[in-house]
């Protein structure tokens, strides 16, 4: 349940780096596997994908809640009120569940201030349900909530078991935000390559042969009792039901204090204050 009493499913789907040719296909078999949260960006370019498999499934609209992310291109008032309207478009929605900002622009904070603003309105106005951040740190939550009038429902940010954000976590649990984990089960340990997988993890292995399942299982299982919502991306099928058989176990508390005992504080994902519009500003497309 999130802050403005929309239900949001805590087990979702991601799409970060699915080529749009496979996306129909990964996003059809995540929902007939049972996944009803399904979590793109309009800086993933598979949004026409996504929506093109909501319709394919053939399930209600109301069934499953489709999340969205505002690209710090299109930060501003009225560039964030158009975001919308590409992402609605290419999604072929009229109403998205949960919109959030991709980021926050520290070196144009003005601009992150009135793309929030523009959330805002398009919450007002019904046409979304929900609006939220990514890769909030403690500092741009305190700054955002200074001026904003509704607190973000959802703040998506890395956590996995070797880098778990406990500050975050808490600045968002003291505003009633949801934690969502991207990169749940630590993928950006292993695509970006260099260091240690969390998928070798043998912490990990052990925990997951105690309970006949995978590394994968038990770190989802993790974020799902600590209370963070998780969207575990894969293109193949197999491992898009392996990450959602994950109801029929229960870590214990010292296996979740093991778990937490493994944050290596070491980011995988860009310095959040090192996100700028000159190193990571792109064009997205108009939806046509
Ligand atoms: P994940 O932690 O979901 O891991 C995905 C990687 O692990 C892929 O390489 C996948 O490969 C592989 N994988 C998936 N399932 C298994 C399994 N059961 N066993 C072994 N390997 C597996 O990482 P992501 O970074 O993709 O994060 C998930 C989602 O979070 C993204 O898709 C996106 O929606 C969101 N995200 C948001 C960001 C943000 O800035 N807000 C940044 C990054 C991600 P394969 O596909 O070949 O199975």
């Amino acid at each position: 349940m999130l802050n403005n009493g929309i239900e949001m499913p805590a087990l979702g789907f991601g799409v970060f780096q699915t080529p749009p040719e496979v996306t129909t296909e990964a996003v059809r078999a995540a929902l007939e596997t049972g996944y009803r949260l399904i979590d793109t960006a309009a800086a993933y370019g598979n949004e026409r994908e996504v929506g093109h498999a909501l319709r394919l499934s053939g399930l209600p609209r109301d069934e499953v809640f489709v999340e969205t992310k505002v690209w710090i291109s299109d930060f501003g008032y009225s560039e964030t009120l158009h975001a919308f309207e590409k992402s609605a478009k290419k999604l072929g929605l009229e109403r998205i569940d949960l919109l959030i900002l991709h980021q926050a622009l520290p070196s144009r904070f003005e601009l992150t201030l009135e793309a929030y603003r523009a959330l805002e309105t398009l919450h007002a106005e019904g046409r979304v349900r929900a609006i939220g951040v990514s890769n909030f740190m403690e500092d741009h939550l305190s700054a955002l909530l200074e001026v904003a009038s509704l607190i973000p429902a959802v703040n998506q940010i890395e956590v996995h078991p070797y880098f778990s954000q406990v500050g975050v976590q808490k600045a968002d649990a003291a505003r009633g935000i949801v934690t969502q984990a991207w990169s749940p089960i630590g993928g950006i340990t292993s695509y970006r390559g260099g260091g240690s997988r969390t998928f070798d993890d043998p912490a990990i292995g052990q925990i997951a042969s105690d309970h006949g399942k995978t590394a994968a299982q038990v770190m989802i299982r993790w974020h799902l009792q600590q209370g963070r919502s998780a969207i575990p991306k894969s293109v193949r099928a197999e491992r898009i039901a392996e990450n959602f058989d994950v109801f029929d176990f229960e870590l214990s508390t010292a296996e979740l204090d093991i778990l937490d005992g493994l944050d290596t504080g070491v980011r995988g994902g860009p310095e959040p204050e090192e996100v700028t519009l000159e190193a990571f500003g792109r064009e997205i497309a108009e939806a046509v």
